[in-house]
């Protein structure tokens, strides 16, 4: 079973990420890892699947998938599994052992999620049964968790295990600072790809000074995350604030349906073709930027100013998806469901730092649908303005969403909520394929889907 870290009374664990710029070989060695990684990744999941076999065939009983245990069957077998096919050399000692042992890691907790999931301990869409990794699918990354893990004093190196001294592209001094002034101690650090850069996740304990808490106790406020507007946030009667979509956001958006109609034009594999890759990915990579620093200033406001921030609950989101929109619009339906996942998880961590306290509402509260003058639930469809059949006032859809999910904190729900459970269907999961459950999780009420966090 994964163990989980946890930090001493006082401290939190947080990541602070670099993008490094490594020289021709440190970049050579660093691909070299991301490779061997997945290999011992797909070798634990094989020596898993093989066991599993075994057991199914002749009842024969077989330890659990032990991290522990595996890293030791790896380092027996190395020398034998780690061999150049067309030069016959043992490899392995040219990459680090952490890099390995995160790769077995990778493989057994994989194992243990596809089990809880199946037994029903994890919430959320069922997990699969862990697949081999291939080159290109898999997100290039590697983790270290013991030897050298140190940024240097000049705030623009990092020292890692077997790559020696990596150059940051940004100034380091955020985190430098906290681990001098002996407030924060790194636990890991995460090396990745991410379009065409090389991040390093730094993983530390770090003890957190306490806030004088948020700026308005009192106040309640509900968030909608919409399809024009970014986000709506409301009190129990009114809009108080609209984060619209970035322009410079807006801008590259249309940047990239351009780019992806001429690579369309372009023949695979040429030159041009790959260019225009090339300048997709940029584009991709500077798209998420902006969008997670509005996102983060965003929440961060959110968190340090109202007493209670409201948000739509899990699920909510993707059950809309299912109406099955045309083109454009759904894809920018994807983007606000993308955009409230990371709102809700940004705001999950950010509310208990800054004393506030956050309110998911049950998943089936229909906040868009509901009239807040009376209380009337009507289908909308994908209007942006409304009329209730009931009372007759007209409603914006973002912002009447917003005032609807801000008194679900005082009332407990709005209008009666819809049970939509049938029409959630799961997609097929496992790989294994002998597995695949049937229906998604049980629907929530809304008592015991009020999270509140302390
Ligand atoms: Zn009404």
């Amino acid at each position: 079973m994964p163990r989980r870290y946890c930090p001493p009374e006082g401290q939190i664990v947080q990541a602070f990420t670099f993008a490094l710029d490594p020289t021709v070989e440190q970049a050579a060695h660093i691909a070299r890892f991301f490779g061997a990684r997945r290999f011992a990744f797909n070798w634990t999941l094989e020596r898993i699947k093989c066991d599993l076999e075994r057991y199914r065939e002749t009842g024969e009983s077989r330890p659990a998938p032990s991290f522990y245990a595996l890293r030791k069957r790896w380092n027996g077998e190395k020398n034998a599994v780690c061999v150049n096919d067309t030069t016959g050399e043992v490899w392995w000692p040219e990459v680090s052992k952490e890099v390995f042992a995160d790769g077995v890691k990778g493989a057994t907790d994989a194992y243990w999620r596809w089990q809880q999931s199946r037994s029903g301990q994890i919430a959320g869409r069922p997990v699969g049964f862990p697949r081999f990794k291939k080159r290109g699918k898999d997100r290039d990354r590697f983790s270290f968790t013991t030897g050298v893990m140190r940024l240097e004093p000049d705030r623009r190196h990092l020292s890692l295990p077997v790559l020696g001294t990596l150059r940051t592209l940004e100034n380091t001094r955020r985190l430098e600072r906290l681990i001098s002034l002996g407030r924060a101690k790194v636990l890991s650090v995460t090396v990745s790809r991410q379009g065409e850069h090389i991040i390093a996740a730094v993983r530390v304990s770090v003890a957190r000074p306490q806030q004088s808490g948020v700026a308005q106790p009192g106040s309640v406020v509900g968030v909608d995350v919409g399809v024009r507007r970014l986000a709506t946030v409301a009190t129990a009667s009114e809009v108080i604030d609209e984060l619209a979509n970035p322009h410079a956001l807006e801008r590259r958006l249309s940047e990239l349906r351009r780019l992806q109609r001429q690579r369309c034009r372009r023949t695979p594999g040429s030159r041009q073709y790959r260019e225009t890759a090339t300048k997709i990915t940029r584009l991709h990579a500077e798209v998420a930027h902006l969008r997670r620093h509005t996102i983060h200033v965003f929440t961060t406001h959110l968190a340090k100013t109202h007493g209670v921030v409201v948000v739509e609950g899990l699920d909510a989101a993707s059950l809309l998806q299912q109406t099955g929109l045309p083109g454009a619009k759904s894809r920018r339906r994807d983007l606000s469901d993308a955009a409230m996942g990371e709102i809700r998880r940004q705001l999950r961590y950010k509310c208990p730092w800054y004393g506030s306290t956050l309110v998911e509402a049950d998943r089936f509260f229909p906040s868009s649908k509901t009239c807040h003058d009376c209380g009337h639930v009507q289908d909308i469809g994908w209007s942006e303005h409304w009329t209730c059949e009931e009372c007759s006032s007209s409603h914006q859809r973002d912002d009447n969403a917003a005032i609807n999910l801000a008194r679900w904190a005082s009332l407990g729900s709005v209008g009666a909520p819809v049970k939509r459970g049938a029409e959630h269907q799961t997609e097929p999961h496992s790989a294994a394929g002998d597995d695949t459950r049937k229906g998604g999780p049980a629907p929530v009420g809304p008592n015991n889907s009020v999270r509140s966090a302390a």
